[in-house]
């Protein structure tokens, strides 16, 4: 059997960004991941929106903007250094009417206490310079908020760590894990491997690694589809960057936005709907396991019961696309269903509590052999080699 010092469970960007920090802080250290997929970021990374994150909106406090502007800086030094593409094209937040300016002005003084640089308020001349065809009353401008191809990023993580000696097994799922005192065995669809230490980064599914280990964090992911258009190509010329709106403080999202993706084209959405596999990124696709362990978690009714309006309206807007160009208008008026063509999704994990809270922050917990990332939402690309940097002051090995 291969032994191992550490195993890495999960070929996202969060497990290769701690690879590649674990085999240069380790460097006489056997180092693996396993990824059940036979490419790498094939889930949240390889499905997300491409977002360098700035760090306006997290609570001072918390992790994310503990994590996020720092964790873009290094990402564009290490992008610079390994000339990697990205575009600082900048994002504009927008308040379309009066009523939202007050929290328009709180993002701003938010930004700036989570140290994010260059943040501006701004008129509606300026707005119109920047993005023409938004119609806004006041705006906050974050040129250093960008885009990138996180698959690529996540490639390119792989390729150093392999080149300082560690190893990545594509089409290994990890389906059990058996611990003894000095070392754990993991069973995969393959072979059989030992480690010392594990580092779950398993995204989708960081709890079932985590029940594997027997360990119960009292935490359960349900999994969210963020389902989006693309504008056709004619229309794409009515969206420069990234354009969102003031988002509302008592819903856990940001609220539709325009996207600028890094090979030119632009997304519109997210609409938030339950998914009823945790890999299910077409509405058809029903995994029973998956929906077992969500409704049968008390915290998932807990969730639903102080929620439920926004599921309903959020459900209401996935069938229905004249709703979500309603909530498109808002940001650019004259856009219509006829500027919308392929619609696509990704699927976030968003982890619950047993009292049905959503965790908002970055969630890392530690035993004496393992490391668990239980929750990495967005800005969990941009922030992952911050991520990566903390898990090397928590690993004890
Ligand atoms: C729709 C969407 C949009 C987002 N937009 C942004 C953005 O613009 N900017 C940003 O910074 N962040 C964004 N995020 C968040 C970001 O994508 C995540 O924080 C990040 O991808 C998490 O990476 P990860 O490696 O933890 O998870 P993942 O990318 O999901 O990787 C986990 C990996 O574990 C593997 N795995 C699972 N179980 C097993 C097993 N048993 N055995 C072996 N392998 C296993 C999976 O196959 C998968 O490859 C977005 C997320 C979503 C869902």
């Amino acid at each position: 059997m291969e032994k191992f010092d550490i195993a890495i469970i999960g070929g996202g960007i969060v497990g290769l960004a701690t690879a590649m920090s674990a085999q240069k802080k380790y460097n006489n250290k056997k180092i693996a991941v396993f990824e059940k997929e036979n490419s790498l970021a094939n889930h949240q990374t390889g499905n997300n929106s491409g977002v360098i994150h700035a760090g306006i909106y997290y609570q001072p406090t918390s992790q994310k903007a503990k994590f996020c502007w720092p964790g873009s800086l290094m990402l564009r030094e290490f992008c610079d250094s390994n000339k990697i593409k990205y575009e600082m094209c900048g994002k504009l937040i927008i308040a379309t009417d009066e009523s939202e300016i007050e929290r328009l002005n709180d993002l701003y003084e938010r930004g700036k206490e989570n140290g994010v640089v260059g943040l501006e308020l701004v008129d509606q001349k300026r707005i119109h310079e920047i993005e023409p065809y938004v119609k806004a009353v006041k705006g906050l401008w974050s040129p250093n908020t960008g885009i990138i191809d996180y698959k690529k990023l996540t490639e390119s993580y792989a390729d150093i760590f392999k080149k300082d000696g560690g190893k990545v097994y594509k089409n290994h799922k990890l389906l059990n894990i058996n611990s003894t005192q000095n070392n754990i065995i993991l069973e995969t669809n393959n072979d059989d491997y030992e480690t010392k230490y594990l580092i779950n980064c398993a995204g989708l599914y960081a709890d079932r690694v985590a029940k594997m280990m027997n360990l119960d964090f009292d935490v359960r992911i349900v999994p969210f589809r963020g389902e989006y258009y693309t504008l056709t190509n004619k229309s794409e010329k009515m969206v420069n960057g990234l354009i969102y709106p003031v988002p509302d403080p008592d819903l856990p999202f940001l609220g539709v936005h325009f996207t600028k993706r890094i090979n030119g084209e632009v997304e519109a959405g997210p609409n938030a709907v339950m998914a009823y596999s945790r890999e299910g990124y077409k509405k058809s696709e029903i995994n029973l396991k998956d929906m077992f362990e969500s409704f049968s978690y008390p915290g998932f009714w807990k969730m639903v019961k102080s929620n439920w309006k926004t599921g309903i309206s959020e459900q209401y807007r996935s069938i229905n696309k004249f709703k979500f160009v309603d909530s498109l208008k808002k940001l650019i008026p004259c856009i219509s269903s006829d500027d919308l063509t392929n619609p696509g999704a990704g699927v976030r994990a968003q982890a619950i509590d047993k009292n049905g809270n959503l965790l908002q922050d970055f969630s890392i917990v530690k035993t004496n052999n393992s490391l668990h990332v239980l929750s990495a939402p967005s800005p969990g690309a941009t922030s992952s080699l911050k991520i990566a940097e903390h898990l090397m002051t928590e690993l004890t090995i």
